[in-house]
């Protein structure tokens, strides 16, 4: 394990001296490897002119590291009122002018109003929530300049799947529609304290200037989900609730959702928006 090289206490310690036993409801897998906290940190590249936004904090690993790295500022949400007292004890004022700290539910934030843009999001994602909360961020996309998250490993790779793949879905259309995404790297369970039941992979989304094809979150999302509601199907099947006819914009009906690019999926977006009005 590295050494602590910004002269805190060393992770351990702050764990003892509050008793910060992992809670399983609140998600807590701690990252203690300051190799790998600071590996996260680098992963976001030039942070001097950026506020990061990190999600549960926990006893503060990746927090320090990202300070570390020479944030802007740094505005972190935490639920757990032990993290709260144990980060106000040694990094608030070790970070004085740059970290605050919010005690409150990451699920009831709005995040935009935290911090100036341009903003990013970083997170050791409690994992019960991480969907939840990935999916409000991508609904307000244009408030972030990316994001840099770790998900557990079947998550990410459900990201960044390409179509005609088992991975491929809502997740994979909705991200790659409004962000350049990119796996970084895995890292194995036995790195958590507690070590969770499954892998873990760091993922960046990049958000686009503009979505990859135009279309309103809404229409794109019913069109995506009544296609994956029945994946098998083919999509005169599978898109009949909505009244679509894929021929429309020149797809074939006897098509999978699974074979249909996110440009494809815009297209029935559009066609749903212009049959609405
Ligand atoms: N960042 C730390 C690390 O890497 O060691 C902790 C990561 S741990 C996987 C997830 C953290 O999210 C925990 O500190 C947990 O208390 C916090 N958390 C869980 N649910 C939350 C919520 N709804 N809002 C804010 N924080 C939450």
């Amino acid at each position: 394990m590295a050494q602590e090289s910004d002269n805190l206490p060393p992770l351990r310690e702050i764990i003892a001296e509050h008793g910060l036993a992992a809670q399983k409801q609140l998600g807590q897998n701690f990252l203690l490897d300051l190799n790998l906290t600071g590996r996260i940190a680098r992963t976001a590249g030039d942070l001097s002119q950026t506020t990061v936004i990190e999600v549960g904090p926990g006893p503060g690993g990746l927090t320090r590291a990202i300070l570390a790295a020479g944030v802007k500022h740094m505005v972190a949400v935490e639920r757990d009122p032990r993290c709260i007292k144990a980060l106000n004890s040694y990094l608030c004022p070790a970070y004085s002018t740059q970290l605050e700290i919010i005690e409150g539910d990451a699920l009831k934030q709005d995040f935009a109003s935290l911090a100036p843009a341009p903003r990013r999001i970083m997170s050791n994602l409690p994992y019960n929530i991480a969907t939840p909360l990935l999916i409000g961020w991508l609904k307000n996309v244009q408030d972030f300049e990316g994001f840099t998250l770790m998900f557990q490993k079947e998550v990410a790779d459900r990201i960044v799947a390409k179509p005609r793949t088992k991975a491929y879905g809502r997740l994979s259309i909705m991200c790659q529609w409004l962000c350049e995404v990119r796996l970084e790297f895995n890292i194995d369970k036995r790195a958590f304290t507690p070590p969770p039941k499954v892998q873990s992979t760091v993922v960046t989304l990049n958000t686009r200037p503009e979505p990859l094809a135009p279309a309103t979150w809404d229409s794109m999302e019913k069109v995506v989900a009544a296609a994956f509601g029945q994946r098998r199907k083919m999509l005169r099947q599978s898109l009949k609730s909505l009244k679509l006819n894929p021929a429309e914009v020149g797809l074939l009906p006897t098509a999978r959702a699974e074979e249909l690019s996110v440009q494809d999926f815009a297209k029935l977006a559009r066609l749903f928006e212009a049959q609405k009005s």
